[in-house]
């Protein structure tokens, strides 16, 4: 998608846009899911494959039954925090998200902001691995399926959301979940899905009942260094404004959409840093106290992954695989 031919500031920020840009968000959002391979939904009459690529699935499943990713998890310890970031959490995965959630709450000690904050300040000490349970883009059913079960494991849920998707009349979410959110339907975006967003009420829910609410922009548009100051400005400070005012309350932590080293910049990061206490990216690598907060990253999971696949996503294994690309996007965001 060329992001330089976006419309002007007040337009982009109103709903939908009409853009015919499904070819490129295509091939932006099928990289973007998988990490080696192109993860995609295969269903078969009634039979709904997970996303998670084939290859990956066999790998986790024999470094799991030989205990080498509980071994991971186990030896981490309790200076380092995992993040993980969802999409869809559809109600056909229920059961398969609650494994995910009774895992981390049996292993791990799950973080709100101010424990995260107070981690990364020296405030606050762990008694096992800290986790961080992440959802992005403002779906619908990450409100009515992942919350009520986050909450059934006493578990805290940040939902990284791009008001404008929110904010858009509901006939208008379904055009804009495909052509800014999710093109290519897989097996956490149905095709079969809604398309909605959750709604304002929805979202200042999550927030009263101890959930972190994040600016995850307000198009859900990446920032890369073709994107101007004055778009970079709506897209992280009057976008945080308006969540703000949207939810009651204020908004300390930004999440840049996607995850390519091209998708960042150093003009966003500053613009981020200025504006946010935490920023999350996406490159797979554990949190320390000795991270800094404007670049904290997480593993990608998603709903419909098997728990072995899972644990070969947060596993020391898969953080070295993205070194390379954490790399590039250290370059992108210190100019
Ligand atoms: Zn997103």
């Amino acid at each position: 998608m060329d992001f330089g031919s976006w419309p002007s500031r007040a337009a982009r920020l109103s709903p939908v846009a009409d853009r015919d840009a499904l070819p490129a968000l295509h091939r932006r959002d099928c990289s973007w899911h998988g990490e080696w391979r192109l993860a995609r939904c295969r269903a078969s009459g009634d039979r709904v494959v997970t996303s998670a690529p084939r290859a990956k699935r066999i790998l986790a499943r024999s470094l799991d039954r030989v205990g080498l990713l509980a071994l991971d998890v186990a030896v981490r310890g309790p200076d380092t925090v995992l993040a993980v970031n969802y999409h869809g959490t559809p109600r056909r995965w229920a059961s398969m998200l609650e494994r995910h959630f009774a895992f981390y709450s049996e292993r791990f000690q799950c973080l709100d902001e101010v424990g995260l904050l107070r981690f990364l300040t020296g405030g606050l000490s762990l008694r096992r691995t800290g986790i961080v349970v992440s959802f992005d883009d403002g779906i619908r059913d990450n409100a009515e399926v992942a919350a009520p079960l986050l909450e059934r494991f006493r578990l805290v849920g940040w939902f990284m959301v791009p008001g404008g998707y929110i904010d858009s009349p509901l006939a208008a979410q379904p055009r804009f979940y495909r052509q800014r959110i999710r093109a290519v339907p897989d097996a956490e975006h149905p095709a079969d899905g809604s398309g909605h967003a959750m709604t304002w009420p929805d979202v200042r829910s999550l927030a009263d009942r101890g959930h972190v609410v994040a600016c995850h922009t307000w198009s859900h548009r990446t920032l890369g260094v073709d994107v101007s100051a004055a778009d970079v400005d709506d897209e992280v400070l009057v976008a945080r404004d308006r969540l703000a005012a949207a939810i009651g309350r204020p908004v300390r932590t930004f999440s840049w959409v996607r995850g390519f080293p091209g998708d960042y910049s150093a003009l966003a990061h500053n613009a981020v840093c200025r504006g946010y206490d935490l920023a999350f990216m996406t490159m797979s690598s554990a949190i320390h106290r000795t991270s800094d907060p404007h670049v904290l990253h997480r593993f990608n999971v998603e709903a419909s992954f098997p728990l072995p696949v899972l644990r070969f996503q947060i596993s020391r294994l898969n953080e070295a695989a993205f070194a390379r690309r954490r790399r590039s996007v250290e370059r992108a965001i210190r100019g």
